[in-house]
């Protein structure tokens, strides 16, 4: 074909949307069913519903084919579990006594039933439930749910594309079930996976689906021969079938590298690619394996999980080369809208000259079929759509959000000594032992103290005019003043405010720097029906005034104990942000650990002598090849220490991290050079107190002796258990004792309970030093 043909052949599709709807229907109806209040027909009416109008919302947005199987009570990992059969076996009497209940089994567990283990999905903020596969695992086609929704859409006249999670990528994911060798590699399963794939491909066959989507994206990521091999045998296998639609490999969150010309060559009929990360590459490797010919080739040139607009005359360029290398070009977003909000004329409370930057799940359907309407009738067709676009992009690259002088000369001038302590460890841990006076195995707390009905209440009073701000105020301090009598109370050393001012550790800081944007409807499911309002950093951030400060002091005034500052650190403002996409990741996070680092100095010259900087997204953030890591590693690690090294030898800075494994980043967590890090270590028997030891960390050391993701309360023997055997990795004059994460979630009763057994650990471990 030639590349006029293939443009005149160019359409526009998505591969999934939003689920919650524009009101979040769905997640009320999901939970309502859950308390009862709904019943199963009545949450499959709001189902359909949302589905239908998804699907003519984008089909009147002039998108040509529309995805199918998108949609999830919960999450699509999980569906594709039922769709294989790949049921555990503590959930299979549910499943068949009742396939819906057994499903929210599955995902939330009952009293006596653990849910399946929830992950991110990729770099993303969303969250999957993990396959649990076995040796043992049997798996048995379910089309059912594939079928329903592709016949929904058929119905209503429009072209639909039931979009499958693949099999590599599925099985990938999976982790070995309980009870099975943590070696085994669910990957072995490829080939019984593969009939079950089959069948239900020919079930969508028959169903009237003449394409479908096979989501890889695990293949973005570095891989191994096996892996790839695996990826060959499993599209050879599937391409061999007699009765089945055509197939569509799509792969987002990067580029292919090597598995692209294993899929190249693979007898399927379509391939999608991202071509908004790392594009330049992804063009150079696509050429490289001469392209796609008598292919269809999905281009994913709009962002498909920032909230950018897109530069339309830049992306008809990527497509008009793309045009030469395939035999069709179709035109899409990178990956799912399911990352962006829905629709940014919703936003009422941003400046329309700002709101004209922003694209949301609407708007990115609307560039979507501009840019194929472009690409098929010739940019004359769309010269209003373009010109529009210039203005827009001008308007932002020219805005003074954007570039805030003060900023900018700020940032230029920062030097490598700013971001080093100006003396090394051994000289600050003298001076901080000297000015703190603290005992062996101190004992302090992460942050936050449960966030009461009564805190949100009083917060939600405010936001709705009932208390004024006075009122709000003083409810805020008799907390602050409670929280500290216990903890005095209750024998802790270094003691916190509690946060109960905090609606969430990223909001409260966006709120106050200058730079970010906050949006009323920007709600993005993180996992089932848990959504967020991830904050919009979108110009130069500086903070016009501090931001902890009087309730830090406030807290300080109560107690003779030191009360530690807490502050949220630059890495996790961005990871849990939008951010903008004008500037290296490394120049926005220079600029919010300027503001950072003028709070930690307000915080010391007020006379806090601890300030921990939280940073539990320094992990997750990770980039997902290898080779990326060293370059993120090093902005990352300097921006934190940018961030508190403004400050006295005698100040005592802390970190906190969270998550089960930090084994590849030791190195990283060394190089924040913070004098105390508490780490989440309760669940894993300190394995992290052996990896930090193995490195040789040579600073303190906290890890979680309370598992605080449960209302279990730990006994004292069971903590002092974990601190003894913290010990055999840490010395006692290094080994702080503490929770594992904050207290936000939980409640006063055992929050109480457990932190006096917490102390009482840690008093009799210091009796037997
Ligand atoms: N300081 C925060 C808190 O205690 C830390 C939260 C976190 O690590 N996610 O709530
Ligand atoms: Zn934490």
């Amino acid at each position: 074909m030639t590349s006029k043909s293939a443009a005149a052949a160019a359409r526009s599709t998505v591969y999934g949307y939003p689920r919650q709807g524009p009101h979040r229907e769905l997640k009320k109806a999901v939970e309502g069913y859950w308390k009862g209040r709904v019943t199963a027909d009545a949450l499959r009416d709001t189902a359909v519903r949302l589905r239908r109008a998804t699907w003519q919302h984008l089909a009147d947005a002039g998108i040509h084919e529309v995805p199918t199987g998108d949609f999830s009570y919960y999450d699509h990992v999980l569906d594709t579990s039922v769709m294989v059969g790949a049921i555990p076996r503590r959930h299979r009497e549910a499943v068949g006594t009742d396939p819906l209940d057994g499903y929210f089994a599955m995902a939330r567990g009952t009293q006596d039933v653990a849910p399946l283990e929830m992950t991110k999905w990729f770099d993303t903020n969303y969250h999957y439930l993990v396959p649990e596969l076995g040796p043992d695992t049997v798996f048995s086609a379910d089309s059912a749910k594939q079928v329903a929704e592709l016949k929904e859409a058929l119905t209503l006249g429009l072209a639909a594309r039931p979009v499958l999670v693949g099999p590599v990528t599925y099985l990938l994911l999976a982790k070995p079930a309980p009870g099975v060798a943590a070696d085994f590699e669910p990957l072995t399963l490829l080939d019984r996976l593969l009939p079950v794939y089959a069948e239900v491909l020919a079930d969508l066959r028959a169903a009237g689906a003449e394409w479908v989507q096979l989501d890889e994206p695990a293949l973005v990521q570095d891989r191994t021969p096996a892996a790839l091999n695996a990826v060959a045998r499993a599209y050879r296998d599937l391409g061999a079938l007699t009765d089945r639609p055509r197939l569509l490999v799509a792969s987002y969150f990067g580029r292919l590298g090597d598995a692209l010309p294993v899929l190249a060559k693979a007898p399927v009929e379509g391939l999608a690619l991202d071509f908004t990360e790392s594009a330049a590459s992804q063009l150079e490797d696509l050429a490289a394996v001469g392209g796609l010919p008598g292919k269809r080739l999905v281009a994913g040139v709009v962002n498909g999980r920032n909230i950018w607009i897109n530069d339309l005359s830049k992306s008809l360029s990527t497509l008009g080369t793309l045009l030469g290398l395939a035999d069709r070009v179709d035109v899409s977003a990178s990956c799912s809208l399911l990352h962006v909000p829905l629709d940014s004329t919703a936003e009422r409370d941003i400046d329309p000259q700002i709101a004209r930057w922003l694209a949301f799940a609407h708007q990115k359907t609307a560039e979507i079929a501009t840019l194929a309407r472009g690409l098929v009738q010739g940019t004359g067709a769309i010269t209003a759509e373009l010109a529009a676009n210039r203005a827009d992009l001008a308007s932002r690259s020219g805005s003074a959000l954007t570039h805030d002088p003060a900023v900018r000369s700020r940032v230029a001038a920062v030097t490598d000594a700013d971001a080093r302590r100006a003396h090394a460890y051994p000289e600050r841990a003298a001076a901080q032992r000297t000015r703190l006076g603290l005992p062996l195995l101190p004992t302090t707390t992460i942050g936050s103290f449960p966030q009461t009905t009564e805190l949100r209440t009083a917060r939600a009073d405010l936001r709705a005019g009932r208390i004024d701000t006075a009122g709000y105020e003083d409810r805020i301090r008799a907390e602050i003043r409670e929280v500290i009598a216990f903890q005095e109370k209750a024998g802790i050393d270094v003691l916190v405010h509690g946060e109960p001012e905090r609606n969430d550790m990223v909001q409260y800081f966006a709120e106050q720097l200058t730079g970010y944007l906050a949006t009323q409807h920007g709600w993005v499911q993180s996992y089932g029906t848990r959504y967020v309002r991830p904050p919009v950093l979108a110009g130069d951030i500086s903070r016009p005034e501090p931001m902890t400060v009087r309730w830090t002091a406030y807290a300080g005034s109560l107690t003779d104990r030191p009360v530690k500052g807490m502050l949220t650190g630059p890495v996790t403002m961005l990871a849990w942000s939008f951010v903008r996409d004008d500037q290296p990741l490394g120049d926005t996070a220079r600029q919010v650990a300027l503001a950072l680092r003028d709070e930690v100095n307000d915080l010391e010259s007020a006379g806090t002598s601890v300030i921990q900087v939280d940073e539990p997204a320094l992990r997750e953030t990770l980039p997902l090849r290898a080779a990326e890591h060293a370059a993120y590693l090093d902005w990352a690690t300097a921006s934190f220490r940018l961030t508190t090294s403004g400050v006295r030898p005698d100040t005592q800075i802390h970190t906190h991290m969270c998550y089960a494994e930090f084994g590849d980043i030791v190195r990283a967590i060394d190089d924040l050079d913070a004098d105390v890090i508490s780490l989440e270590a309760a669940r894993s028997h300190m394995q992290v107190a052996r990896e930090l030891a193995e490195h040789g960390y040579p600073r303190e050391a906290g890890p979680g002796v309370y598992d605080i993701h449960s209302p279990r309360i730990p006994s004292a023997e069971e903590a002092a258990a974990l601190l003894r055997k913290g010990l055999e990795a840490i010395p006692a004059d290094r080994l702080w004792v503490n929770p594992d994460c904050g207290l936000k979630t939980r409640g006063w009763p055992e929050t109480r309970a457990s932190l006096q057994n917490l102390v009482a650990a840690a008093r009799e471990v210091r009796s037997e030093l």
